[in-house]
């Protein structure tokens, strides 16, 4: 078992990777729709049909680059959101935003501050 600061530090790389190559790419899909869609309007339905299919398209690489990278470094697992008991929830496809622990193997992932 990896020590606290390693697998903060690990996470916090994983993280990076995830924002640049998840994050910015969606940025730009979604932004490439929005622009696509604004001169298809108001009644070129193929240009429209286009332009959600970025956005879509978009959406669906978001999911495929967060199950990738934004992952437990010490047990492998996506970090998703926590139910208010702190067991992970099933249902949600989301990723924890800001994660203090691991939801499955309770390992650091940020650094814990007192305020
Ligand atoms: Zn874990």
């Amino acid at each position: 078992m990896q020590s606290g600061t390693e697998s903060v530090a690990e996470f916090k790389r994983r993280k990076r990777t995830f924002m640049l190559r998840g994050i910015l790419p969606v940025c730009v899909f979604v932004l490439l729709g929005c622009t696509v869609m604004v001169w298809g309007l108001p009644d070129n339905k193929p240009v429209v049909l286009a332009a959600n299919l970025f956005i879509f398209m978009a959406g669906v690489w978001f999911v495929i680059l967060a199950k990738r990278y934004y992952r437990c470094p010490v047990c492998e697992k996506v970090v998703v959101p926590t139910k208010d008991d702190g067991t992970p929830s099933e249902i949600s496809f989301g990723i924890a935003y800001k994660p203090k622990v691991c939801p499955y193997c309770g390992a650091a992932l940020s650094e814990q501050r007192d305020y």
